[in-house]
């Protein structure tokens, strides 16, 4: 994050919702909705996401939750440079009990406001009571791992592809990291040294995805499986969905992912004490141009 972004949103931000909220049967449908931008999520876009979800949770006829992006991509990632970006916009602070980040400077700003929206965010939506699924297509990165990681499943399009490749800017991986979890520990360094993209059927091979669909199913399989879990009994969704949480995270996961966040700050501080800003000076533009192909 830089210190000149512009405080307003501009005029193409608001016209459109930037998360969109549907019903399909028994489920909800959540739409990342910022298509001419991959999807890349600004704080404007977590706040609309939290509401839906709140909206979603307490809807006694929504089953099943569906996060779903609009256009070519599920998510680019966090926004990191369109003129949406809005790192330094208040929000009201839900997920964590911390201070506003934008009457404070440094690493105290930047913890404040990552706690919040990229860390707290995260575990408050995989906490959600209700069965989430997330339905992928198209990239899937850094921050987009993140939306589809705190789902309870993932639905896959054979063209989907997965990265997350933010060791270029010298921070080791996103910030809810939950890599060694998901991918296990041997493929997770492999993605994170190389940053290379990773295909929906490798996902799947690691376990990281449930299914993998051709595009054309993608919607129909994702919502066919929110049918049927549907018909079983909610309190007791809920009450599975917390047991596995609750041992994967005597798996180690929360505690991991609480002492890699301090690893996390570290490379952000590092990078605003020695050079241009805590991004490395990278952006949008320049960490697209350095990824690979899968
Ligand atoms: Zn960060």
């Amino acid at each position: 994050m830089t210190d000149h972004e512009p405080a307003t949103m501009p005029a193409e931000e608001t016209a459109e919702p930037v998360v969109r909220y549907e019903r399909r049967g028994s489920a909800a449908l959540v739409t990342l909705n910022r298509p001419r931008y991959r999807n890349a999520q600004n704080s404007v876009m977590t706040y609309a996401l939290d509401d839906a979800f709140e909206r979603a949770v307490n809807d006694n006829d929504v089953r099943v939750i569906v996060l779903a992006g609009a256009g070519d991509h599920f998510s680019a990632g966090h926004d990191i440079g369109t003129p949406g970006r809005d790192v330094h916009v208040p929000y009201d602070r839900k997920a964590v009990i911390w201070w506003d980040h934008t009457d404070k400077a440094g690493a105290d700003a930047r913890y404040a406001r990552e706690m919040e929206v990229y860390l707290g965010m995260c575990r408050r939506w995989r906490e959600m009571p209700k069965p989430s699924i997330a339905m992928v297509h198209g990239a899937c990165i850094a921050g987009g791992l993140m939306l589809a990681w705190v789902c309870d499943l993932i639905i896959a399009s054979d063209d989907a592809f997965f990265a997350d490749p933010v060791v270029r800017m010298g921070i080791p991986g996103v910030e809810y990291f939950a890599h060694p979890w998901v991918l296990g520990p041997r493929f997770a360094k492999e993605a994170l040294f190389t940053g290379d993209r990773f295909t929906a059927q490798r996902a799947y091979e690691l376990g990281m995805v449930n299914r993998v669909v051709p595009r054309s199913e993608l919607a129909e399989t994702t919502f066919a499986m929110a049918d049927k879990i549907a018909t079983m009994p909610p309190f007791g969704l809920s009450l599975v969905k917390r047991a596995v949480n609750q041992c994967e995270d005597l798996m180690g996961m929360r505690p991991g992912m609480d002492s890699t966040f301090g690893l996390h700050h570290v490379a952000h501080a590092h990078n605003a004490e020695t050079g241009a800003d805590s991004l490395a000076g990278m952006d949008a533009r320049s960490m697209k141009s350095a990824s690979q192909a899968p």
